[in-house]
């Protein structure tokens, strides 16, 4: 059976380095032929995560928002209006095909076919009936894959970018609720075996500016965050005034909480619904991402993410090393 890594198995061994400032290091990345983000950061498409104002932050921080799908398509449409250059999602079923071309006409120019288990027929059915309707003018990013027969696919089939990783998100619980998943890093390194140009999204499970860059130097040219960006000004829902602070919520979008919301009625329960402590504007800690980036580039001698890519020298650590590695003054007082 293989052994399966994740972001605290494994560290980047530090190279030298002969950059001598932090503006030598360039952190753009290309989505396609036409999108060139700035920050490789890409907001969830959940309903506690992006909406509007998410949509504008990050898209004002170089990174990209997908608007989520829980919402009427004509909601939906009204938030697309109220930023420039927006992502959107959809899913495979229902209303998912007038949605994405009435999302097209309000000048959607990602559709993100959001679904839980991406490698299925009807992605590939949706992904076909979407190039039919708009043909190569949308960049259509799909997912979530957790293996390179599924990324090859979903890339053959006709997506420009993928979302790699099942299981990992900080509110999911696919892997307890179904048995099946894989470590979130292993999914990157095995989906970047890939001789398709499909573009990797490492999607889940990224807490910290040293889990973006170990992600890109595994092979993923951008990364999605949830939990980093909920509890922001920006994302949707009310600040609740409780005795231990200011909190927002959090939630899944596969929870019972959430599925009652939208739908009425639930299915599988596969997320679960929590609160996260209000952070203030999402831009301060867009930027200080940022930094960690840059200077997680730095550390491996690498100007650019496709140097980090092939410079990248990998080493596991043992649960010792991963407690050293954690700021732990404060345990031995
Ligand atoms: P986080 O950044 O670790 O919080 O993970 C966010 C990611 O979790 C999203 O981009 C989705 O891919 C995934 N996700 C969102 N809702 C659910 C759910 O209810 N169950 C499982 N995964 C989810």
């Amino acid at each position: 059976m293989k052994q399966a890594l994740t972001y605290d198995d494994v560290l980047l061994v530090p190279q030298y380095s002969d950059i001598k400032s932090r503006k030598e290091v360039e952190i753009r990345n290309n989505l396609d032929k036409h999108i060139r983000l700035a920050l490789p950061i890409i907001s969830s498409p959940m309903d506690t995560v992006t909406e509007s104002d998410m949509s504008i932050a990050m898209c004002n921080a170089g990174g990209l928002g997908i608007i989520h799908r829980y919402n009427t398509v004509k909601e939906q449409c009204d938030l697309v209006r109220k930023c420039a250059y927006a992502g959107a999602a959809i899913g495979v079923t229902g209303d998912y095909l007038k949605r994405a071309i009435n999302l097209f006409d309000v000048g959607v120019k990602v559709l993100c076919i959001d679904v839980a288990h991406g490698h299925h027929i009807l992605m590939k059915e949706a992904i076909a009936a979407i190039r039919e309707e708009l043909g190569d003018m949308i960049h259509i990013m799909a997912g979530n894959v957790a293996t390179l027969q599924g990324f090859n696919d979903l890339s053959d089939w006709g997506a420009d970018s993928i979302r790699c990783n099942i299981g990992g998100g900080s509110i999911c619980s696919t892997r307890i609720q179904t048995g099946h998943g894989l470590p979130g890093l292993q999914t990157i390194m095995d989906c970047a075996r890939s001789d398709r140009d499909t573009k990797i999204i490492a999607d889940g499970g990224i807490r910290s500016s040293g889990d973006i860059v170990k992600a890109l130097a595994a092979g993923a040219d951008f990364v999605m965050l949830g939990s980093m960006l909920a509890g922001t000004e920006e994302s949707p829902g009310k600040k609740m005034y409780t005795l231990g602070g200011i909190r927002k919520e959090y939630r899944g979008m596969a929870s019972k909480d959430a599925q009652m919301d939208w739908k009425g009625q639930y299915s599988s329960d596969e997320g679960i619904c929590t609160s996260v402590d209000y952070k203030g504007p999402v831009d301060s800690i867009l930027k200080d991402l940022r930094r960690g980036i840059v200077s997680g580039l730095s550390y491996s001698g690498a100007r650019t993410i496709e140097e980090l890519q092939s410079k990248a020298v990998w080493t596991s650590q043992t649960n010792a090393g991963l407690l050293e590695g954690r700021t732990h003054i404060l345990g031995a007082n």
